[in-house]
Formats: structure tokens, sequence, C-alpha cells
């Protein structure tokens, strides 16, 4: 586990937020330090900077499994989304004491398949949670969960440079595919960025896109709406969430949340991720951007 690591878990650990997302890709493995992070937070022995011991009888009973007090959400292998049933299913662990440890733990596994219906319920015990339980929810794609919820949520964001749990994999390899991930720009607030998002923001539906199209490299594309949508998704984020941590984006993400409302931002996303996710899924379509690029 990297230093890094080992501050943000101490600063969950000390921050009294009762609910908790960790966001990430899956290189930073949000899921696997959930629950590492849970594990340390039923851990009837624990160690310095908040580490568990994997030892006492509550970290055994974690390891097989079968600890009374955590409750494990996650999508059904039958089913696309986390259905509603589930949530209500939880209700009588959420407001019954803890039988071993000191708190209780719901931790909720790649939040954004919580279905709608599903979200509105976790809502409430989100909006008021018994003192002694804990909400952890993980996800790659925050931004899916509704603003309501995300209100109620403090946001930690892995970075899978820093943040994670197998010190090894931040010498060779992870900086780099990170790096490669997006454009030089959003390493640095740049002006510049910053105007093509106020143009961005004056212009609707295909306009958006075709103005990107016209401005960037069409090889780029894909890499630039990327990055793009990953810099409005955490300005949307900011608007909702209290966060503990920081990414390589959040001080580009905070100057484009002051300047655009979190409406525009979320149209702007809306508009871009279908792009987005048809670049990476259809050739032809992509091949019809491509040539759209050069016309421009
Ligand atoms: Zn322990």
């Amino acid at each position: 586990m990297t230093k890094d690591l080992e501050n943000l878990i101490n600063l969950i650990f000390m921050s009294s937020a009762s609910s908790v997302l960790l966001s990430g890709n899956l290189i930073s493995q949000p899921e696997k330090i959930a629950l590492h992070i849970a594990q340390s937070f039923l851990c009837k022995d624990i160690k310095k900077n908040n580490l568990f011991c994997n030892d006492c009888h509550s970290c055994n009973l974690f390891s097989a499994n079968s600890h009374p007090d955590i409750k494990v959400i996650e999508r059904s292998k039958d089913k696309t989304q986390i259905q509603i049933k589930q949530i209500r299913d939880a209700s009588d662990f959420i407001y019954s004491t803890p039988l071993i440890a000191d708190k209780k733990i719901v931790l909720i596994l790649r939040a954004d398949e919580l279905n709608f219906f599903a979200q509105d319920t976790l809502l409430k015990s989100l909006e008021e949670p018994p003192e002694n339980l804990k909400f952890i929810l993980t996800t790659s794609l925050p931004y899916r969960l509704k603003p309501t919820v995300l209100s109620r949520l403090t946001h930690c964001k892995l970075n899978p440079e820093i943040h994670s749990l197998n010190s090894e994999s931040n010498n060779d390899g992870f900086i780099d595919i990170n790096k490669n991930d997006y454009p030089e720009e959003c390493w640095n607030k740049d002006e510049k960025v910053m105007r093509l998002f106020d143009d961005l923001a004056s212009l609707k539906g295909r306009k958006i896109i075709n103005y990107l199209i016209k401005d960037k490299d069409k090889d780029n594309l894909l890499l630039k709406l990327n990055w793009l949508s990953k810099i409005i998704e955490e300005s949307i984020l900011i608007h909702f969430t209290e966060t503990l941590s920081d990414t390589p984006f959040t001080q580009l993400s905070k100057e484009i949340k002051n300047t655009l409302d979190a409406d525009t931002l979320i149209y702007l996303y809306d508009e871009i991720l279908p792009v987005i996710n048809s670049l990476q899924s259809n050739e032809n379509l992509n091949y019809d951007f491509q040539t759209a690029a050069i016309s421009y």
C-alpha cells in the first residue's frame, strides 16, 4: 500500500462523514480499497495508521465473509441493476445495533448500478443514518448517481498513481498508463482550457461535437473527449459532493465549477458521453467522425 493511500484511509477514519463514496477506475480498484477500509472499521485491535490487524475475532470473521456487522450490496449476476428490494432488505440491518464491532458497515459495490428507485430508497437512509453506521459506496462512474444521492456523500477520488494497494505498481507501467490516458493540458490549469469551456457552454447539441471535432487532431478525438468528460464529471461532482481527495484535474475542475452551473455541465456531459461510447464501440461511427473531422 502506498503512503498516500494510507493517508487517505486515515482521512476517512478521522472524518465524521457517515457516508463515503470511493471513486476510481479499474486500475485504482475502489472495491478492494473499500473492503480494506471496511475491515479496518470493524477490527477490534486496530493498528497504527488505522490499519486492521488481520488477527482478531472480527478480522477472522471478515476474512471468512461471515462478519455480522457488514452488509455488502451489489448487482446480482442475473440482473442488470441493483434492485430496490436489495436496499429495502438491508433496512433491518441498517437499524439494528452492531453485534461484534463498534460500527456497522453497508458496502455498496459499483453503486452506479443502483436503479433509479433503489437510489431513492437509499437516499432516506443516507439522509438520517443511525449513529453507528457507515455507508461505503464505490463506483467508476460517480456521475450516474443522482445529485440528491451525491449530495449526501463525502467523495474520495482515487488516483491510481498514488492511491495504490500494491506499492510496487507505483513504479513501472502505471504512471505511463495514467499520463497517456489524457492530454498534457489536463495536468495544469490553462487559460486555453477555460476558453474552450466558455465556448462549449454557449453551444447546443450537435454543434458541441462539431466544435470539438473542428478543433482537434482526429487521432486524438477519443482521447480528448475522454479527458473532457472526466473534467466535466469532476466539476459536476464538486457542485454536489464534499470531497476528501484530489485528482490531477481538481484544480481545473474547481475553476470550471466556478464558471459554469451544474445544469450546463450536465448538459455538456450528456452530449459528449454518447459520442465517446459510440467511438469506443463502433468502428463505423468512428470512421464517420474522423471523416467529419477532416471536412471541418
Ligand atoms: Zn482485527
